[in-house]
C-alpha cells in the first residue's frame, strides 16, 4: 500500500547513499509528522540502500545500474520494505524527480549524472533543494529558466549560495547589495609549500579540515576547484555578474558567506559545519525547524580569521572565473575535465597537479558560446570528457 500521505511532503533523495542524501535521511526522521520518503535513489551501492529503504521504507527505490537494481529486489524480499517498489536506470531517476506525488526532490547526485533529473524536478514545478553545483555550472541560463517557467522553488543546499540565501534582500531584490562574500576554508593544502603539492596523495586530498563530504567535493576543495563552482553556482542562482564575487578565505568555516550593502552593512550566516543546517533551512523555508545541529558557542569559537585567495596556489579557481566569463561552452568543458581530472588523481593516473593542466588545456578546446537547448549541452559535456579521457591516457 502506498505510504503517500497529502498532509505531509513526499521527498524524492536523488543520491541517497551519499554525505548530503544520508544527511537529508537524518533530518527527515527528526520530523516523521511532515515528511514522507517517496523514492530514494543510488548508483551501485546495494547495501546502503538496502538498508534505507528498510529504515524509511520509500514507495520507490532506484538503482541506476540494472543489476544492482536486481540484487536489491531480491534483498528487499520478506523484509519490513518488501512493497518498496524498485526501478532501474536513469529514465527512473526523472520518473521519481517529476511524479506528480512529489513535493520536494534533493538534488544530491554528485556530478554531470544529476543534470537530467535534477532539470526534470524544475521542468515538473517542484521544490528543488540544490546539492548538485555541477548541473547549474553546466546548464546555468536554461536551468533557471525551468525553475522560472515552471513556478519551481530552488532553494541552495551548498552552505555557502544557503548562507547568501539567507542574508539576501527579500524578493532578492539586487539593489543596494554591493557584493556577494563567498568564504571557503581554503581545504587542506592552505599553507602547505607549494613546491610539493605535485605529491599530494588522494588520503591527503581528501581529508578536509571542517567538513565531511563525499570524495569528489573533497577534491574539488583541496584544488579550490569547489569554491570556483561555486562562483558560477551563485552567478546562476543570485543573477549577478562574476565581479560582484569575492572569495574571502575562512580557515575555521564557520561563516558559511556573507552580502555586503552599500550603507557598510554586512550580513552574515554563521553555524557549525554541518550540512543539516542548510538542508534543515530548505526544507522547512520560510519556517525554522530543529535539525540536530548544536547551537554554536561563541566562547569556544573564539577568532575568526580572513585571507586572500592565492590563485598561484590554486590555479582551478583562476579557471573557473575565466570559464564562466567565456561562456557557457567552456563552463561545460571546465566541469566535464574537471571530473574527468579528479577521477583519475583519485585513481593515481595522475598528479594532484595536473589536475588545473588537463581542465586549461581542455577549456582551450572549447567554442564560445553558450548552447541554448539541452542536447548542445550534453554534446559539449561529452566531447569535453572524451578529450579529457585521452589526455588522462596519454599521460
Ligand atoms: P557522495 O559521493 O557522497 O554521494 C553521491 C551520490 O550520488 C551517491 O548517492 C551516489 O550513489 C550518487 N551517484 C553517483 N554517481 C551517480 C550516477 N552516475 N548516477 C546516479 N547517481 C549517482 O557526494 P556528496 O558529497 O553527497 O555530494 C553530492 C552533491 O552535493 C555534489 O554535487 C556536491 O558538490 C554537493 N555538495 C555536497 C556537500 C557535502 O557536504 N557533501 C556540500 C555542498 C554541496
Ligand atoms: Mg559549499
Amino acid at each position: 500500500m502506498s505510504s503517500i500521505n497529502s498532509n505531509k511532503k513526499n521527498i524524492t533523495i536523488l543520491g541517497a547513499t551519499g554525505s548530503i542524501g544520508v544527511s537529508t535521511l537524518d533530518v527527515l526522521s527528526r520530523h516523521p509528522n511532515a515528511y514522507n520518503v517517496y523514492a530514494l535513489t543510488a548508483h551501485t551501492n546495494v547495501e546502503k540502500l538496502f538498508q534505507q529503504c528498510v529504515a524509511y521504507t520509500p514507495d520507490y527505490a532506484v538503482m541506476v545500474d540494472a543489476s544492482c537494481a536486481e540484487q536489491l529486489e531480491a534483498k528487499l524480499k520478506g523484509t519490513v520494505a518488501s512493497e518498496v517498489t524498485v526501478l532501474a536506470g536513469t529514465d527512473a531517476l526523472e520518473t521519481v524527480s517529476s511524479s506528480q506525488d512529489v513535493d520536494y526532490v534533493m538534488a544530491a547526485i554528485v556530478g554531470a549524472a544529476g543534470l537530467l533529473p535534477s532539470l526534470a524536478a524544475a521542468n515538473a514545478g517542484k521544490r528543488v533543494l540544490l546539492a548538485n553545483k555541477e548541473a547549474l555550472v553546466m546548464s546555468g541560463q536554461l536551468f533557471m529558466d525551468a525553475v522560472r517557467d515552471n513556478n519551481a522553488e530552488l532553494l541552495p543546499i551548498d552552505s555557502e549560495h544557503n548562507a547568501i540565501f539567507q542574508c539576501m534582500p527579500a524578493q532578492h531584490d539586487l539593489a543596494g547589495v554591493e557584493k556577494i562574500l563567498l568564504t571557503g576554508s581554503g581545504g587542506p593544502f592552505r599553507t602547505r609549500d607549494i613546491a610539493t603539492l605535485n605529491a599530494v596523495t588522494p588520503e591527503e586530498a581528501v581529508a578536509h579540515p571542517n567538513w565531511d563530504m563525499g570524495q569528489k567535493i573533497s577534491v574539488d576543495s583541496a584544488t579550490m576547484m569547489n569554491k570556483g563552482l561555486e562562483v558560477i553556482e551563485a552567478c546562476w542562482l543570485f543573477d549577478v555578474p562574476h565581479d560582484k564575487i569575492q572569495v574571502v578565505v575562512h580557515p575555521q568555516s564557520t561563516i558559511h558567506s556573507m552580502v555586503s550593502y552599500s550603507d557598510g552593512s554586512v550580513l552574515a550566516q554563521l553555524g557549525h559545519p554541518d550540512m543539516r543546517t542548510p538542508i534543515t533551512y530548505s526544507l522547512a523555508w520560510p519556517e525554522r525547524i530543529p535539525s540536530g545541529v548544536d547551537q554554536l558557542d561563541f566562547f569556544e569559537v573564539g577568532r575568526l580569521d580572513f585571507e586572500k585567495p592565492n590563485f598561484q596556489r590554486f590555479p582551478c579557481l583562476r579557471l573557473a572565473y575565466e570559464a564562466h566569463q567565456q561562456g557557457g561552452c567552456a563552463s561545460i568543458a571546465l566541469n566535464a575535465a574537471n571530473e574527468i581530472a579528479v577521477a583519475a588523481f583519485l585513481d593515481k593516473k595522475i598528479a594532484f597537479t595536473d589536475i588545473p593542466i588537463l581542465i586549461e588545456e581542455v577549456m582551450s578546446k572549447a567554442p564560445s558560446g553558450t548552447p541554448s537547448v539541452l542536447n548542445d549541452i550534453l554534446v559539449q559535456d561529452l566531447a569535453s570528457r572524451e578529450y579529457s579521457e585521452l589526455w588522462v591516457q596519454q599521460k
